[in-house]
C-alpha cells in the first residue's frame, strides 16, 4: 500500500464503490504518481492520471475526472464540495522546537497569532505549546470554506489570520509570500520561521509595495485592458470579471485556463487585469511583457480607490 495514500482515503475509495480513479498531483509531489497508481492497481482499481499543472485545490483536475469514478487530489484541502473528489492533503513533519528560533523577534507581552500552509496545520497546537512555555499567548484563527484548517492561510486566503486579530504573527513555512500576505491583510508584524532550515526574519512588504506601484503607474498609460477571467473551478470570479470590464469601455473580458507571458504578449493588451489566482499578479509579474494588475490596484488606476486603502487581492 503506497505511503502516501491513508487508511482514510482507502476507506472512502471502497464506500464510493469506484473502479477507475483518477489522480492530481501538485508539481511536487508528482513523482509519487508511479507508486500510488500501483498501490491502486495491485488494489483492483484501474487509474488515469493528470498530468496537467496543479498548484492548488482551486484547480480540480475535472477532464481526469470526467474519464473517471473519482478523483483523488493530493496535497490541498478542499476549497468547494464538488462530489466525486477525495482530498488526501499529505503532511509535512518538522521539529516544534524550532519555533524557539523565532522568540527573539516576537514581542513579549503581546499575544501571538500563528499561522501556517496545509502541510503542517498538523503541527500548529505543538508549535503553540513551544511558545506558550515561553510565555506566550498564542491565538489559533478558524479559517473560511477555502482554508478548513486552523490557522491555515493561503495565498489567496488570509481569513484565519484575520480572525486571530492580534497585533503580531508567527507564519510557519517556506518563503515569505504568505507572510507578507498576512502582513497586508492584517495591517500587524508578522514574523516568517522557515521550519526547515530554522531562519526567522521580519516580513517585510516594502519591496512589494514599490514594485507594485510602478506597475499601477505603467498601467496609467494603457489605452487596451485585458480582463483576465480563469475557467479553473476555484478561480472563475465571474462577477468581479464583469465589474472591473465595466470600468472602461476599453476593457475586454479574456477567459483563459493557464496565463502565460506569450499567452499575453500574443493578445497584445497594453496591460492586463487579473482575477484568477492572485499570485499571479504578485509574484510573476517580472515574466510578465506588460503590467498584470490585481483588482484592487486596477481599482486605483480607475480613480474608485485610494493608495491608502490598498488591499491584497483575496478570493
Ligand atoms: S487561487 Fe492560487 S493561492 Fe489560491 S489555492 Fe489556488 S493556486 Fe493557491
Amino acid at each position: 500500500m503506497s505511503k502516501i495514500l491513508t487508511s482514510e482515503t482507502w476507506e472512502k475509495l471502497r464506500a464510493s464503490g469506484a473502479r477507475t480513479v483518477a489522480l492530481q498531483f501538485p508539481e511536487g509531489l508528482k513523482r509519487r504518481a508511479p507508486e500510488t497508481a500501483a498501490a491502486l492497481k495491485e488494489a483492483g482499481y484501474t487509474v488515469i492520471i493528470s498530468g496537467d499543472p496543479c498548484y492548488g485545490a482551486c484547480d480540480l483536475a475535472t477532464d481526469a475526472l470526467a474519464l473517471a469514478d473519482v478523483l483523488i487530489h493530493f496535497g490541498h484541502a478542499p476549497v468547494d464540495d464538488r462530489p466525486g473528489v477525495i482530498y488526501e492533503q499529505v503532511t509535512f513533519d518538522f521539529d516544534p522546537e524550532i519555533a524557539e528560533r523565532a522568540i527573539s523577534l516576537l514581542d513579549q507581552g503581546r499575544p501571538v497569532g500563528l499561522v501556517t500552509t496545509v502541510q503542517h496545520a498538523h503541527l500548529t497546537d505543538a508549535v503553540a505549546a513551544v511558545l506558550e512555555a515561553r510565555g506566550f499567548a498564542v491565538v489559533v484563527g478558524d479559517g473560511n470554506a477555502r482554508t478548513p484548517c486552523r490557522g491555515q492561510v493561503l495565498g489567496c486566503s488570509y481569513a484565519s489570520a484575520r480572525s486571530a486579530g492580534t497585533s503580531q504573527y508567527l507564519y510557519v513555512g517556506t518563503g515569505v509570500f504568505h507572510a507578507i500576505g498576512v502582513g497586508l491583510a492584517t495591517g500587524a508584524r508578522v514574523v516568517a520561521l522557515d521550519p526547515y532550515t530554522g531562519r526567522a526574519e521580519e516580513a517585510d512588504a516594502s519591496r512589494l509595495m514599490r514594485r507594485r506601484f510602478v506597475q499601477i503607474e505603467k498601467a496609467r498609460q494603457a489605452k487596451t485592458v485585458g480582463i483576465i477571467l480563469s475557467t479553473k473551478s476555484g478561480q472563475r470570479r465571474e462577477d468581479l470579471a464583469r465589474h472591473l470590464a465595466s470600468l472602461s469601455p476599453a476593457a475586454d473580458i479574456i477567459c483563459m485556463r493557464e496565463v502565460s507571458p506569450d499567452s499575453l504578449l500574443n493578445l497584445g493588451y497594453d496591460c492586463y487585469v487579473n482575477t484568477a489566482c492572485p499570485r499571479l499578479a504578485y509574484d510573476d509579474q517580472v515574466r510578465f511583457p506588460v503590467p498584470v494588475l490585481s483588482p484592487p490596484e486596477y481599482e486605483i488606476v480607475r480613480g474608485i480607490r485610494d493608495w491608502d486603502d490598498y488591499i491584497i487581492d483575496e478570493i
